[in-house]
């Protein structure tokens, strides 16, 4: 019996690392796939995102949507929501502008301050928590769903 991986822990060292980490998040998530990303201002979430759209083929820049709260790209085919919730007033929000609708079966769904949305966020596949050191940052990842665990034996290996 195969044991599965429920958490992997790493230390990135600088932005380039985080960048390479996106690609590799970028080469192996399948479609319908959901992170959130845990981690204090200046921790490395927009700079993960931007490590996976750059990946995934999007040539400009990557903001962090703070006060549009998602922003939305298509790269060959591929929807991807980058939403950041740190502005979000209240969680009820998220039902007014039918975020639900955003995650589907085709799309990846990337979120920055998921906990701000508690109740009103459809359920994670990966959480990422980055912790803020000195030098670098350390990166604790968890499946959160079935999908999520799979994905997390290709990172791991
Ligand atoms: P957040 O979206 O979490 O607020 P940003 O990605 O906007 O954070 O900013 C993070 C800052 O930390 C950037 O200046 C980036 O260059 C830097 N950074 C990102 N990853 C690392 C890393 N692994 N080690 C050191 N610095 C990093
Ligand atoms: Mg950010």
């Amino acid at each position: 019996r195969v044991t599965m991986l429920e958490q992997l822990d790493m230390h990135l060292s600088d932005e380039p690392a985080m960048l390479a980490f996106g690609q590799q998040i970028a080469a192996a998530v399948p479609s319908g796939f959901t992170i959130y990303l845990y981690g204090d201002l200046g921790a490395g979430k927009t700079t993960l995102v931007r490590g996976i759209l750059h990946a995934m083929g999007h040539q400009g820049a990557v903001k962090s949507p703070t006060y549009t709260l998602v922003e939305p790209y298509t790269i060959q085919q591929k929807e991807v929501y980058h939403f950041d919730l740190y502005r979000l007033g209240e969680p009820e929000e998220l039902e007014y502008m039918g975020v639900r609708d955003y995650f589907h079966e085709h799309s990846l769904c990337l979120v920055e301050w998921p906990a701000k949305g508690e109740g009103f966020l459809p359920e994670a596949d990966l959480s990422i928590t980055i912790e803020h050191l000195t030098e670098g940052r350390n990166l604790k990842c968890r499946a959160t769903s079935k999908k999520g665990e799979v994905f997390l034996q290709q990172l791991g290996k």
